[in-house]
């Protein structure tokens, strides 16, 4: 299954009917990996934690080249919100979502780390540290992925020295690491086209072996916009080879690749046939 040739590429899938219906999902679209919202977006219900669905997956999902899920925290979760209510909401959702996370044991657990919402980025770095020393157990079988962002507003993770300043802060730090956001990157001002160039600051700063996953979005914008509009693999700012040139890095080799690019079902299943095929005619 870690072969250094595996090629993970999945997208986004909704998390409706559990885990084997998420699988069947992905893998008809022809990916070999998916990532899916423990809860809906707003907040609202976690998806059912259902032991016998859950085994029938791990036994599915053993067999042939499958990657390690990427599962999506709600964008409401903000562990360095000023509202005492939302703070307690990210303990709480954080905290059952890695006990549910447990039923797929090997898994990554993606966040947004936070928005400090105008307390300043120093502060925000120290509430999200906070909430991990808090969250994280010695014990757990899940990996908490920070990711990478635009630097929109007040975000925190714009720069991969935020994201390290976090990692240092936090106890437990063998149970993290980086989910890497192309469209994110781009809009924070690194240059995707030179991928070489990103990686080597990402490994000056953070290191490269702490980078366990890979979120794959062309830009509605120019490098530097910090907005963060996904588009399209083959339709925004971001020349469409460079990131055919991103699944192919050799220092990517063996991570999940995720799309979360603006699709239907069709759409995904066309863009993972093209990258599929580029990696396999180059590879
Ligand atoms: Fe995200
Ligand atoms: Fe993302
Ligand atoms: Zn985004």
């Amino acid at each position: 299954m870690s072969t250094n040739r595996a090629f993970y590429l999945g997208y986004h899938v909704s998390a409706s009917g559990g885990y084997m219906a998420m699988a069947g999902r992905a893998e008809s679209l022809g990916a070999n990996t998916f990532a899916f919202f423990t809860r809906n977006p707003r907040g609202g219900a976690a998806l059912k934690a259902d032991e016998s669905d859950a085994a029938a997956f791990r036994a599915h999902w053993s067999g042939g080249e499958k990657g390690p899920l990427v599962a999506h925290a709600p964008y409401t979760l903000n562990p360095c919100s000023d509202k005492e209510g939302v703070r307690e909401f990210a303990r709480l959702a954080f905290t059952e979502d890695l006990a549910r996370m447990e039923l797929t044991p090997g898994c990554f657990y993606n966040f947004h780390p936070g928005s400090h919402v105008g307390q300043g980025t120093e502060a925000g770095i120290a509430a999200i540290a906070a909430l991990l020393n808090e969250v994280l157990t010695p014990d757990m079988h899940t990996t908490v992925l920070l990711e990478t962002m635009a630097g929109k507003g007040s975000e925190v993770g714009g720069r991969f020295e935020e994201l390290r300043e976090i990692l240092d802060r936090v106890t437990l730090r063998e149970k993290m690491g980086v989910c890497l956001d192309t469209c994110h990157v781009w809009d924070g001002g690194y240059d995707v086209e030179d991928m070489d160039s990103v990686l080597t600051e990402f490994d000056a700063v953070i290191g490269l072996s702490r980078l366990r996953a890979m979120h794959l979005n062309n830009s509605l914008n120019d490098r530097g916009s910090r907005k963060d509009r996904h588009a399209k693999l083959r339709e925004g700012r971001i020349d469409p080879e460079a990131l055919v040139r991103v699944v192919r890095h050799p220092a990517l080799a063996g991570r999940p690749f995720i799309l979360e690019t603006p699709n239907d079902d069709a759409g995904y299943a066309a863009e993972i046939a093209w990258l599929r095929e580029r990696w396999e005619a180059e590879a």
